[in-house]
């Protein structure tokens, strides 16, 4: 079965739609550092209300503990979605109270309002059915139908996303239609070479992704924290970089698949190390085989990627036809570690086919470097989702809408 469009929901206009958007984006000190979520949230939102839908969202934000705490607050969200909209926006205090049902029933025909953070409700996240069910059946009151638009949480068994979604009439909205277009390219198909770049510092998390690709793509290039297990792997020292000691044996194995396979196994040759995890850490560039040889001995951290393997990484992206990159080649929040995040960040901008950024930090990483969105084939609005659907896993939030 194929997804459930927005048209399969029927006319829309005067009906309640509730919209489950993404709009989980970085915020410091109130202020959004990294508007992409709210900006690929637009298509949908727009779509109904021009349909004369009574548009009612809702979003998670951080990782509130299932009460209020005004730190995670969508109210900074509304207002940033009524500027881009250029309407307003009403924001309701709660997310199921009073506050929300008095907003919702305002609503005029082509009318939106923002819910406070799902999150906020412990039945949200809640690992029991019927607790879930319970918050679910709440939600269901304020709209007719579901619009499921939140790609980064499809992974996710929550009520928002996952059991609302059989209380009423559901459809997937134009942003997660748009995501699984550009994923089924990576999956079926892909002009060839295939390249996959791995980075960041979810290490065992992405190291999974790895044995599921090695079969579908020609190259696999390895940056970020993940690279120092690898390097472990294959008997060098690497002072005190982030190293995962239990997934030595798996990465043993990935090396030897990727070689019976063919698969070209890009490892960092030199890397950035540096006196201490800070912004003004004194640092050296050495060579992979030799981290320990830095004046800082063995307590040396490997931060980025070395300018020597920078250059290489961008070689490779670039006389590739299709790359997938997830995850920073360093700690780009510091400058001095930003060198190879920007060096492949540049290089996906010069492929000559199919580039996509997947991941909420590898996002906000080439905007904060300063590359445009549209430089980039797709720059995806989900980490996690994305890698869970790369890897073959089932998506429950998908699945509800029909997915199979
Ligand atoms: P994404 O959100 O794109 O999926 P992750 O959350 O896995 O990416 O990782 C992002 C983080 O990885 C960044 O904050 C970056 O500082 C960190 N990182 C990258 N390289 C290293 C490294 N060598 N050591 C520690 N952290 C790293
Ligand atoms: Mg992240």
């Amino acid at each position: 079965m194929t997804l459930r469009t927005l048209d399969s929901l029927g006319p829309l206009e005067g009906k309640r739609v509730i919209v489950r958007c993404d709009l989980n984006v970085p915020l410091r000190d109130g202020v959004i550092t990294d508007d992409g979520r709210v900006r690929a949230s637009l298509p949908t939102l727009n779509a109904l209300l021009n349909a004369g839908a009574r548009v009612v969202v809702t979003s998670h934000l951080g990782r509130p503990d299932g009460a209020p705490d005004p730190q995670y607050s969508l109210a900074p969200v509304a207002q940033r979605l009524s500027e881009l909209l250029g309407k307003p926006v009403a924001f309701a205090r709660d997310t199921v109270g009073e506050s929300a049902h008095d907003a919702v029933d305002s609503l005029e025909d082509g009318g939106i309002v923002v819910l406070e953070n799902l999150r906020f409700n412990a039945g949200e996240t809640a690992k029991d059915d019927a607790v879930r069910g319970a918050f679910a059946a709440q939600l269901a009151e304020l709209g007719d139908v579901l619009v499921s638009d939140g790609f980064g949480v499809v992974h996710r068994k929550q009520a928002s996303v996952y059991d609302l979604a059989q209380l009423l009439p559901s459809a997937a909205g134009l942003l997660i239609a748009t995501e699984l277009d550009v994923l089924d390219k990576l999956t079926e198909n892909p002009e060839r070479p295939y390249a996959v770049v791995l980075g960041g510092s979810k290490v065992s998390d992405k190291l999974g992704v790895i044995s599921h690709l090695l079969p579908r793509v020609d190259r696999i290039l390895v940056g970020g924290g993940m690279l120092f297990t690898f390097l472990k792997a294959q008997g060098y020292e690497v002072a005190s970089s982030l190293l995962e000691e239990d997934q030595l044996e798996t990465v043993r194995g990935y090396i030897a698949e990727a070689a019976e396979r063919g698969v070209e196994l890009v490892l960092p040759t030199d890397v950035v190390v540096a006196e201490k995890f800070a912004a003004d850490a004194a640092h050296e560039v050495v060579a992979a085989d030799a981290i320990e040889s830095t004046s800082f001995g063995a307590s040396g951290i490997g931060l980025d990627i070395g300018p020597e393997t920078a250059a290489r990484f961008a070689d490779v992206v670039r006389s590739s036809k299709t790359v997938f990159w997830n995850g920073p080649m360093g700690v780009f929040e510091f400058a001095a570690f930003a060198g190879g995040t920007k060096a492949v960040a540049q290089a996906l901008t010069e492929v000559d086919g199919l580039s996509v950024v997947g991941g909420g930090d590898s996002a906000a990483a080439v905007r904060q470097l300063g590359f445009a969105d549209d430089r980039f084939g797709h720059i995806s609005t989900g980490g996690g989702a994305s890698l869970e659907f790369l890897e073959g896993k089932r998506l429950p939030g998908l699945e509800v809408l029909g997915w199979a």
